[in-house]
């Protein structure tokens, strides 16, 4: 089994602390970040300071890891002597126990930073709740972070080679699984079926869920599933896949060897995770 750093939650959120702000009386070490850009020291590692020493912004309680107290401060832009760097860049360096908070603060800065208005009335919110609610003084509305869902999928033939296809913004050699955005009054499923027939030209029949990830880039969860081909040949949506291929696993494997393949990063990529976990191991060779 591949290692996967979103198989489960690593910090306790402790909600139950939010309501009253009794958390800030706990003296947590704070994450310092600004959209996807966090603090760092000199890039691979994350900043953590006391409350006091971080620059002014919005507190958010993320709660506790192995007992002690994490928090994030979100600020407009991270100064540049805290050294920013994108959670998109920082990803593989970090451990699981530092991603699980990360990617709370990331989607919650993207959040807080989004919706300063009621979408109700129009007027100003208040923040509350450890920064996990935005209630509206003008109407009285209480507004929580969203999470918008979209699914990712391995699909598989008859003959169970693997569906690997490329965007058009990607270079030569680098290839991923299908995903797609879930649609009102969809179930995830048929987004599966919709997606890949859209986008490949495949027809899927049954669909198995696999593992999710949070993806806060800004406020999506990447739902993972297995789905089986009932066809194999490709009509290529050209605007949103530049190429897609049936690959074995000795095709991958001699691919990932010979450096002309490139993947998603192993560990903190859902569909690497998929990819691996149909090949049965860790594939070699390059990634971005
Ligand atoms: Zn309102």
């Amino acid at each position: 089994m591949s290692r996967f750093a979103f198989d489960r939650a690593h910090h306790d959120r402790a909600a139950l602390l939010r309501p009253d702000e009794a958390w800030r009386e706990r003296d947590p070490r704070v994450m310092v970040l600004g959209g996807e850009h966090v603090a760092t020291i000199a890039g691979p590692a994350l900043r953590w300071m006391d409350m006091a020493d971080a620059p002014e912004g919005q507190a958010v309680w993320l709660g506790e890891l192995d007992g002690r107290p994490h928090a994030a401060v979100v600020v407009d832009r991270v100064p540049q002597e805290l050294e920013p760097v994108s959670l998109r860049m920082l990803a593989p360096m970090l451990e699981a126990d530092e991603m699980s908070l990360a990617v709370h603060a990331v989607a919650m800065a993207r959040w807080l930073a989004a919706t300063p208005f009621c979408p109700r009335c129009g007027a100003r919110t208040e923040v509350r709740s450890g920064g996990h609610l935005r209630h509206c003084p003008s109407c009285g509305a209480s507004h929580f972070p969203r999470t918008d869902p979209a699914v990712i999928m391995l699909i598989t033939d008859a003959d169970d080679r693997a569906l690997l296809a490329r965007n058009p913004q990607w270079p030569e050699g680098r290839f991923s699984t299908l995903a797609g955005f879930v649609e009102p009054g969809e179930n995830l499923e048929d987004t599966v079926r919709r997606e890949t027939h859209e986008e490949v030209g495949i027809t899927v029949g049954e669909v198995t869920y696999a593992a999710s990830q949070p993806w806060p880039f800004p406020a999506s969860i990447m739902i993972g599933f297995f789905g089986r081909a009932e066809t194999t040949e490709f009509t290529v949506d050209a605007h949103e896949i530049a190429e897609a291929q049936w690959v074995t696993r000795e095709e991958l494997t001699a691919y990932g060897e010979a450096g002309t393949l490139v993947l998603p990063p192993p560990y903190v990529s859902i569909s690497r995770w998929l990819i691996e976990t149909w090949h049965g191991g860790e594939i070699p060779g390059r990634w971005t």
